[in-house]
């Protein structure tokens, strides 16, 4: 099936959703973007998601001329057009099209475009033997809590793990300690407690870590918020990442070296199976 994409307005085939060579998005990666995981034809937490598109856009002072409703209408609008059933909707806005010039541009319209992507679910082998990551340094800036278009940094740090043969990166942030994975949040539990670190601007808020932390009360897991080392997260009794793509993934290896028993651990089962009841109970009623 062809793939429909928005863009400015209009509803067109993939090959024909283009922007401007002048658009800030592609000069400076000038804008900021979402990802909405649809399960069974039905969007999860895109209220969530629309809201910190909005949050992602004032904080770099875009101002947008779609309302929440229009912006969540649109994205709704782009998954019918394209059947989607178990994807990705990504959004993206730029501060829009002018003569290349570092600070903003005046009466500039922002570009929007919504398209379905695959989702970027972990394989079943990682899923079962749980994921091997290798600690990277955080070189990324110190808006690290921003969804902006601009991710060298990440995109380096992804390409070094396939490189190196791994699944994914922590990333150690000099002075701070282990602060996300290459696109999802932290968490490690130890002794009976589930720790991830604060928000700040050196970690995203993830929109899955929210609905974790949520999950973690509800099964009666101690949560403790905190700055943590690399130490700590090796002599962890279990180690997982989550985003909207991985949900819970266990992390069994780090830099070679084995998390607990070396295999996923019943913790990470267990936010991860009520993980999907609120699946269930949003998209497959
Ligand atoms: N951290 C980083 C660096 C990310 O890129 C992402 C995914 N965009 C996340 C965390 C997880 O965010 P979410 O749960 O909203 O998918």
């Amino acid at each position: 099936m062809e793939r429909i994409f928005y863009v400015n307005g209009e509803f067109v085939p993939a090959d024909q959703a283009v922007v401007s060579a002048e658009d800030r998005g592609f000069n400076f990666g000038d804008g900021v973007y979402e990802v909405v995981h649809w399960y069974n034809y039905r969007p999860f937490l895109l209220e969530e998601h629309v809201e910190r598109l909005i949050h992602s856009a004032q904080v770099i002072r875009i101002d947008l001329p779609w309302s929440k409703e229009e912006l969540t209408e649109i994205a709704l609008e782009t998954a019918k057009r394209n059947n989607l059933k178990d994807d990705y909707i990504y959004m993206q806005i730029s501060r829009g099209r002018a003569i290349r010039q570092h600070s903003f541009p005046k009466n500039v319209q922002p570009t929007l475009v919504m398209n379905p992507q695959p989702a970027a679910k972990p394989p079943e082998e990682v899923r079962q033997k749980g994921a091997r990551v290798i600690s990277i340094p955080d070189i990324r800036w110190l808006h690290c809590d921003i969804k902006a278009l601009s991710a060298l940094a990440n995109i380096l740090a992804k390409q070094q793990a396939k490189d190196h043969n791994v699944d994914d990166v922590l990333y150690d942030r000099a002075g701070v300690g282990v602060v996300e994975g290459g696109s999802s949040n932290i968490f490690y539990y130890k002794d009976g407690t589930l720790y991830t670190p604060p928000l700040s601007p050196y970690i995203f808020p993830g929109i899955t870590r929210a609905k974790v932390i949520e999950i973690a009360g509800e099964l009666d897991i101690p949560l403790g918020e905190k700055v943590f080392s690399l130490k700590e997260v090796l002599e962890a009794d279990e180690v997982m990442l989550v985003s909207t793509g991985y949900e819970v993934l266990s992390v069994t290896e780090v830099n070679g070296l084995k998390i607990g028993n070396g295999v996923p651990g019943e913790i990470a089962k267990k936010l991860q199976d009520r993980y999907t009841e609120h699946v269930r109970k949003a998209c497959y009623v």
